[in-house]
């Protein structure tokens, strides 16, 4: 297939992600043939950067050759088969080293194959807990406002990005949504260096009001991402554990974007030194290779399902490609390198040369803050930086971005008018450098 062709069957049969279709008329989706490393390559031959990570998961480059092995020696033995009574040396294996790593007590790991329906694992395990634990009345969940944690229904639900939500909110599960942190708007006027989560106060309220009817808190440790990388700092999770635990409320940490390394740390939650009850992962578990997720939880949990048979406690959740051989034994070699290839230590110089752009970034009329979480850097574009009003959305500034970006090769996909870089964590330092850069001129050419 030539690259004409090519793009004109695909706008004859396929419908795309998160995306106006009619936009591509004049924009067509862009094909592409290969990647290496931190780059994406057009049939044409031309270099993309990506610095996203295609939507967050990549973590150590495309076509990278010990991730190729892993796939390439699992798929000679066996690509898939049943989950439910058979089991696999690769499941078994991510499941240890992931006891291994998370935060403390979760040594329980439920497997799915995306990241929304590790949410739906979460919920309906938080659910099925408290109807087995002699608290039936505990069926509604808390989240906070602006929260993210994926598309189908019963994430939709616990979400507040009213864009991917609002046309399906009559049939939506009812919850409670408090007012979570905000820290480049704080509302108290405080500095994010000097906080102590004064902003908790809605969450406080509303669990210590209605936790009889509450199963579980559930949130984004650290950065709301899909919100525009808000970021807030860990002490909003260590009140968050201890009003959990003081009114038996499930904590619910979905770590499926800031997980694997994003924060500088393996997982987001360390930073506080909090364990939540149930830890949802996917998106980097495969470093972009292959759709797997996990909900990890704690001994008390499982062991309120593990009965005989005959009392139907049971946790009847599945799904056809759960546990994927594959997967998983990508997965397993992510841990590998993580602990082979010191991928941690050296976000250092990375984080490092982000942080020397900041002063330019933040001297710009229209950029209200640069805002940096481990290796997740935003830029938030603003039309007036005295109160830093927002551009208006219908200017779609972020999509100008976007398209200007890639004309000079890196893919920056802004969220509205916040500007970000994820790049695999082994990006090398001098396309880090370029795609700061080409941020830059972009962002002079929009605003
Ligand atoms: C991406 C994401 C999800 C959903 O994962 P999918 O694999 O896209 O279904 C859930 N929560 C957070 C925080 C995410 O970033």
């Amino acid at each position: 297939m030539d690259t004409s062709q090519l793009i004109q069957l695909d706008r004859r049969h396929v419908w795309h992600p998160c995306t106006q279709e009619k936009d591509h008329e004049d924009f067509p989706p862009i094909p592409i043939a290969r990647g290496e490393g931190s780059y994406l390559i057009t049939p044409e031959g031309e270099r993309i950067v990506d610095a996203v990570s295609s939507w967050w998961v990549n973590l150590f480059g495309h076509n990278n050759p010990r991730l190729n092995r892993a796939l390439r020696e699992q798929s000679e033995k066996i690509a898939h088969h049943i989950f439910a009574g058979f089991t696999h040396e690769p499941a078994v294996e991510i499941s240890r080293r992931l006891v291994e790593k998370a935060p403390e007590g979760l040594t329980r790991v439920f497997f799915a194959d995306n990241g929304s329906a590790a949410v739906e694992v979460a919920l309906k395990m938080s659910f099925q807990y408290w109807q087995q634990s002699g608290k039936p009345g505990k069926t509604r969940f808390v989240s906070i406002s602006d929260a993210y944690h994926g598309e189908t229904l019963g994430a939709l639900a616990v979400s507040g990005c009213d864009l991917y939500r609002q046309i399906y909110q009559p049939i939506l599960m009812q919850g409670f949504q408090v007012a979570g942190p905000d820290c480049f708007r704080c509302p108290y006027g405080l500095h994010r260096d000097r906080c102590q989560a004064e902003c908790f106060a809605p969450m406080e309220q509303t669990v210590a009001e209605h936790h009889e009817e509450i199963a579980g808190v559930i949130i984004e440790p650290l950065i709301q991402c899909a919100a525009g990388m808000r970021m807030y700092p860990p002490v909003y999770l260590e009140k968050l554990r201890t009003l959990c635990d003081r009114y038996q409320v499930h904590y619910i940490a979905d770590e499926i974007a800031v997980g694997f390394g994003r924060t500088g740390k393996l997982f987001a939650n360390e930073h506080s030194g909090t364990s939540p009850d149930i830890l949802c992962l996917s998106k980097g578990i495969t470093g972009g290779y292959l759709p797997l997720s996990v909900a990890m939880t704690q001994d008390e949990i499982y062991e309120a399902f593990y009965d005989d048979y005959s009392s139907f406690k049971a946790f009847l959740h599945s799904h056809s490609y759960t546990g994927n051989p594959l997967a998983c034994a990508v997965a397993v070699e992510v841990m590998n390198i993580f602990e082979q290839e010191n991928i941690l230590e050296n976000l250092k110089p990375r984080m490092a040369l982000l942080d020397h752009a900041r002063q330019r970034f933040e001297a710009h009329p229209h950029v209200g803050e640069m805002r940096r979480c481990g290796f997740v850097t935003a830029i938030e574009m603003v039309a007036d930086k005295k109160d830093n009003t927002p551009y208006p959305w219908q200017e779609r500034r972020g999509y100008q971005f976007f398209r200007k970006a890639l004309a000079k090769g890196a893919l920056l996909r802004p969220l509205g008018n916040v500007i970000y870089f994820m790049p695999p964590l082994n990006i090398e330092l001098d396309v880090l450098e370029n795609v700061v850069e080409v941020a830059w001129e972009c962002l002079n050419d929009v605003t």
